[in-house]
Parts: structure tokens; sequence; C-alpha cells
């Protein structure tokens, strides 16, 4: 008869990025499709599972967002290990926001490399488009800063209006798939 192989994957995936750029807000509205205008703040490490069917395959990802330790702007290596993929999260009404993300991209790329010798898959999230989008309508500027910073991709992303972050989501997942 026929087999079938069935495969299950396990990703650790890290949000990070300033205070208050939407981390907490993007995994909610992923995993537990809600959202809040007022969320009490979380202390240290929270983690959130997501499910995918992928194809024939089975992707649990594993969400860890950080609470309280944004101020510092690095975490600590024992938070990245293990860690299959990123994503950086700006808020596009601040700026300091943005300017912030390469602080959070050389953290991590400090702190963590792949047996590989790469860095991880991570994409930049500009998020609460809803709010404007000034910051990011020259997408050619943000395709380059990609370039420039090792990010797979970026996508305009609200949580208020659940836009784009399962497309993001799924996309980074490709990417980790394709390079494990
Ligand atoms: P974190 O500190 O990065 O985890 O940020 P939070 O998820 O706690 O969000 C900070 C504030 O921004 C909260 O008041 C959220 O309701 C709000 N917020 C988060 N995402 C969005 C969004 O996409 N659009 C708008 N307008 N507000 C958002
Ligand atoms: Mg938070």
């Amino acid at each position: 008869g026929m087999r079938r192989i069935w495969k299950e994957h396990l990703y650790k995936v890290l949000v990070i990025g300033d205070l208050g750029v939407g981390k907490t807000s993007i995994i909610r509205r992923y995993v537990h499709q809600t959202y809040s205008s007022n969320y009490r703040d979380t202390i240290g490490v929270d983690f959130a599972l997501k499910v995918l069917n992928w194809d024939s395959e089975t992707v649990r990802l594993q969400l860890w967002d950080i609470a309280g330790q944004e101020r510092f702007g690095n975490m600590t290596r024992v938070y990245y290990r293990e860690a299959m993929g990123a994503i950086i999260v700006f808020d596009v009404t601040r700026p300091a926001t943005f300017e912030a993300v390469i602080k959070w991209k050389e953290d991590l790329d400090s702190k963590l490399i792949l047996a590989n010798g790469q860095n991880i898959a991570t994409v930049l999230l500009a998020n609460k488009c809803d709010q404007g989008r000034e910051m990011t309508n020259s997408g050619i500027k943000m395709e380059q800063f990609c370039k420039d910073h090792g990010f797979v991709g970026w996508f305009e992303t609200s949580a208020k209006d659940n836009f784009n972050i399962s497309e993001a989501a799924n996309f980074l997942v490709k990417h980790i798939m394709s390079t494990e």
C-alpha cells in the first residue's frame, strides 16, 4: 500500500522591536483572532503557539513575545537560542522605532548564528499602517533597506484591521523551510 511520511516542524520565532509598536497585538491577532486597544503589560517572556497545515506537513510556530525588556534594546543569548526565524516590528507613526530596527537586527545577528553560518530569516513589519502610509510609501526605499540590513522581506501590517499578518507569517515560514 501507500506510505505517507507526515512531518512536523517546530519553529521558534522571535517577535522583537521597541515598546508599543504592536508586538503583543500582532501575536494576539494572529493566534487568538482578538484585538484590544488597551492590553495590560505582561512582564517577562510570553509564548503563543500557532499551528499551520502546510501541504501535508504540520508547522508549529512558537511565537516568543517580550515584555518589559524592550527598553534595553537588546536581549540575552538565552532568549535568542534555537530560534529559527524573527519578526522585527516598528510603528509607522513613530520614526524612532524604525531607527531602532537596525539596533534590534544587529543585536539578533550578533547573538544568534545558524549551524550553516547564516543569520536566521527575519521579516520586517511596518505596523499600524491603518494610521498612515507616509513612512513606507516608498516601497523601493523599503526594499533597499531590507537588502542593506539582511531582511528577507517587509510587510505593512495592521493588528487593528487584521491586515497582512498571516501573509507575513507565511512568507517567513516559507523562508525557514527552504533553508532548513
Ligand atoms: P508592544 O509593546 O509592542 O507589545 O505593543 P502592544 O501590542 O502592546 O500595542 C501598543 C499599543 O498600540 C496598544 O494600544 C495597541 O492597541 C496599539 N496597536 C497595536 N497594533 C496596532 C495597529 O495595527 N493599529 C493601531 N492603530 N494601533 C495598534
Ligand atoms: Mg507587548
